[in-house]
């Protein structure tokens, strides 16, 4: 689901095709995989926005998104953190994922830029959008309050590797709840003591679920329909759909 929102501006960038291999692996979090690839190809990776995104191609070809969470050209590391959701290949490769193995990456194609002129953001997704959330917490100025409301598994997730004094964070857990993530946020959502001024909005979780959560924030939430960007980082199969 692609965003066609007139206060973005656009960057594009020459798409190469990168060979990095494993450097280090660190678990952020008991389901979350930070990998630090490494590269010749990566002195010239370029980033400008926290939710640009790569293209990962996993040694059985099979093609997948991923954020780029962090990049050091001088180094020439790169930073993903795959969710280990368990089910696909390349949640599967992550949790196997060892000391030299291989990936090929491409891209980012393009970086949207988000003006950070607004007085506070709010951003609302899953552990897909963690990567993207932290880095845009070391991104926006600290006097900008940043509102975070995350849906993980249960309460032993819900560590976020940050201090910033502007950020709060609100949790959500699918754990035994009978809710769908669209309901648990717009709850969420009804409740939120907002901040003053001017916000942002950015909304990622499963596909359907991000769009039932901006039509809400289009029609009940938001000051300008151009200060959301929504964006679907995964399917559920039409069998697991909830309603
Ligand atoms: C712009 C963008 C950036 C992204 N950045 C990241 C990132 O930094 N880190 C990250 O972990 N993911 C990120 N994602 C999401 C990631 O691309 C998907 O979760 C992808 O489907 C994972 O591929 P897979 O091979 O593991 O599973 P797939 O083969 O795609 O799916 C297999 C099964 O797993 C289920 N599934 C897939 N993803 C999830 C999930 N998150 N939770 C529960 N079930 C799931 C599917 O419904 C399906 O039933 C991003 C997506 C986009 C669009």
């Amino acid at each position: 689901m692609e965003n066609s929102n007139k206060l973005l501006k656009t960057v594009m960038h020459e798409i190469k095709k990168r060979k990095v291999a494993v450097k280090n692996v660190e678990m952020i979090n008991p389901r979350i995989k930070k990998i630090t690839f490494t590269g010749e190809d990566l002195k010239d990776f370029v980033s400008l926005s926290p939710d640009d995104h790569v293209k990962v191609f996993l040694p059985s070809g099979e093609m997948r998104d991923y954020t780029p969470m962090g990049f050091n050209n001088e180094d020439k590391e790169l930073e993903l953190a795959f969710y280990l959701h368990g089910n696909g290949p390349a949640s599967q490769w992550a949790i196997n994922a060892k000391i030299g193995d291989e990936l090929i990456v491409a891209g980012p194609r393009g970086s949207q830029i988000v003006p950070y002129s607004f007085d506070w953001y709010l951003m609302i997704g899953d552990e897909t959008n963690i990567p993207s959330m932290l880095r845009r917490i070391a991104e926006i100025p600290a006097y900008s309050k940043i509102v975070l409301i995350i849906e993980v598994e249960e309460e032993n997730e819900a560590a976020l590797l940050t201090d910033a004094k502007n950020v709060e964070i609100i949790w959500s857990y699918r754990n035994n709840n009978q809710l769908s993530s669209s309901q648990r946020m717009v709850e969420i959502l009804k409740s939120l003591d907002k901040p003053e001024g001017n916000f942002f909005t950015w909304v990622s979780l499963e596909n359907r679920e991000t769009i039932k959560v901006k039509e809400f924030l289009e029609n009940e939430f938001t000051q300008n329909i151009d200060w959301i960007k929504a964006r679907g980082y995964w399917a559920r199969r039409s069998s697991e759909v909830e309603n």
